[in-house]
């Protein structure tokens, strides 16, 4: 890999006007949640798919959903469980766009 492709940051998904204001953030040195995201490399894969739980302090507890693993934490809670135990923590912040969404 090129030293220039290494300093390349990854901006992926910011949008034009975004991207103009990430590229004058990094100028001035400021800090991005981009590089503080590709600082967290490698995220936990259990954790990016909703299966590492931490409910308890039995935990924390990982779920292998491709059956090579444990596949209940310690106090047997499924896939399944710990999916849906983690939606009421992600959805308040985006219950508003998802009323917004939906014109309610
Ligand atoms: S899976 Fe069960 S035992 Fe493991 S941390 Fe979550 S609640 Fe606790």
């Amino acid at each position: 890999m090129t030293e220039e492709k290494k300093n390349k940051k990854n901006y992926e998904g910011a949008d034009q006007e975004s991207l103009q204001l990430l590229k004058k953030m990094d100028e001035h040195g400021i800090e991005s949640s981009y590089d503080r995201y590709d600082a967290q490399q490698p995220q936990c894969g259990y954790g990016k798919i909703g299966l590492c739980c931490r409910h308890c302090q039995m935990g924390p507890c990982n779920v292998d959903p491709f059956g090579r693993g444990p596949s209940k934490g310690v106090c047997g809670a499924d896939a399944n469980t710990i999916a849906a135990r983690h939606l009421p923590a992600m959805l308040p912040p985006v219950l508003p766009l998802i009323l917004i969404m939906a014109d309610l």
